[in-house]
């Protein structure tokens, strides 16, 4: 038996090295349009490689079908996907529940998928190798890239989705499982800067600091950056999906963010009338960054008076716990960490991840219309279908 992998990511990597192991007879070809193996991987939680969290709840996948991810994810559990790290020799270690294999490099983790396909000797790497088109032919799907074409029993495709495309995954793919008559759910940026309308903060830009961010019942609490455009960081990262989902349905979001995450406005309120009664005007100082404090002082007029009102200090405190900011873009896909939306799962049988519509074809990864929170949970989804897929496509039928 044949089996192509198309795309060498964190899903196709697992899935070459699932299949070979479950059928040491199959030929797998494993295609990347790159020269090398797992160029995105290799960037992933800024090159530590945050490949899982222990804080497990469905709640942090999203996508359109969540019976069809919940099932891929309850019947192949993180303690799975730790066991299969284990036979690959990636140790981990754990900060904070973030899982990072243990000398905390990506490359490492890439370089133990390619150690573990040689060793297991019947998956070829072919770089440099985009696949064009696949056709279904009595004998088989045939692949085409540029001038060649490769014959194949089975074929997963583990194509990624469209973000961070000078990686690779450009979005491109998505026509390869479309030709089978799979559907796309519009793709669009998630984990992404937030640009925003002008406002005081951002002249502020570059201060980092905690908050939470809010937007329609969703609240996240990390680092919050202020940049020249709008705003960014892990806060941001974690609403941005369904922020960027609305842009593109044409509403305009407003986000709120709260300077204070385990305050409310009464308890900031009352911290601040005891400052003023005792330091004046700078009654910010020490608790926000320095020039943004300011910011946020002279838009209030504070800076005029030598102890503000109870009036105004109420206002302030209402302010800094519900600071809402106009979004009118996100950074798009180039800055994106994961696409949300991708090819409809409602055609894939969370089982086994093979195509209700081509017997012999299998779909895995990020190329799906399911992505996860920040946190390693892509990462976790890419390589438990990659997982999935290549048993189920080793498998004689
Ligand atoms: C900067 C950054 C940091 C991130 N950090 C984390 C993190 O710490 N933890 C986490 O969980 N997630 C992280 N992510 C997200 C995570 O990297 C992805 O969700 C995951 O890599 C997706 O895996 P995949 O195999 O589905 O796709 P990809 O890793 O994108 O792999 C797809 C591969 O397919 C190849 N390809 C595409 N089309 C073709 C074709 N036609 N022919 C041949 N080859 C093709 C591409 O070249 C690519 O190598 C991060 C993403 C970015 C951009």
């Amino acid at each position: 038996m044949t089996i192509a992998v198309i795309g060498a990511g964190a899903a196709g990597l697992m899935a070459a090295v699932s299949a070979a192991i479950h059928n040491k007879d199959a030929k797998i070809f494993l295609f990347d349009k790159n020269p090398s193996a797992g160029k995105k991987l290799l960037r992933t939680g800024s090159g530590r490689g945050n490949i899982g969290n222990e804080h497990q709840s469905i709640s942090c996948f999203h996508g359109n079908d969540e019976d069809f991810y919940n099932k891929v994810i309850t019947s192949h559990p993180l303690s799975f996907l730790l066991s299969v790290f284990d036979e690959l020799n990636i140790d981990i270690t754990v900060k904070d529940g973030y899982i990072y294999p243990r000398n905390q490099q990506a490359k490492s983790v890439r370089d133990a998928f390619i150690t573990k396909l040689e060793s297991l000797g019947n998956v070829r790497f072919l770089g440099s190798k985009e696949i064009i088109s696949i056709s279904y032919e009595k004998t088989g799907f045939v692949l085409n890239t540029d001038g060649w074409h490769y014959e194949a029993d089975k074929v997963i495709l583990a194509c990624g989705g469209a973000s961070a495309p000078d990686t690779g995954s450009d979005g491109s793919a998505y026509k390869l499982a479309q030709s089978f008559g799979h559907k796309l759910i519009t793709p669009y940026p998630a984990l992404v800067p937030l640009v925003c309308k002008k406002d005081p903060l951002f002249k502020t830009s570059k201060e980092r600091m905690s908050a939470s961010v809010s937007y329609k019942g969703h609240t996240a609490t990390g680092e919050l950056q202020l940049t020249e455009y709008g705003v960014s960081g892990i806060a941001v990262f974690q609403i941005s999906r369904f922020v960027s989902m609305d842009l593109i349905n044409g509403e305009k979001p407003v986000i709120s963010i709260n300077f204070f995450p385990e305050s409310d406005s009464d308890h900031v309120y009352d911290m601040l009338l005891k400052r003023a009664s005792s330091g004046g005007r700078y009654i910010l100082n020490t608790l926000l960054p320095e020039e943004m404090a300011k910011s946020i002082i002279k838009s209030n007029s504070l800076d005029s008076v030598d102890i503000p009102s109870a009036e105004s200090i109420r206002a302030l405190s209402d302010l800094l716990t519900d600071y809402r900011l106009y979004v009118t873009d996100t950074k798009g896909f180039e800055r994106s960490q994961v696409t949300a939306g991708g090819i409809d799962t409602s055609d894939i049988d969370p089982q086994t991840m093979g195509s209700f519509l081509r017997k012999g074809l299998y779909i895995c990864g990020e190329l799906l219309d399911v992505d996860g929170d920040c946190g390693g949970y892509n990462l976790q989804w890419a390589f438990t279908g990659g997982y999935i897929a290549g048993e189920a496509a080793a498998a004689d039928d």
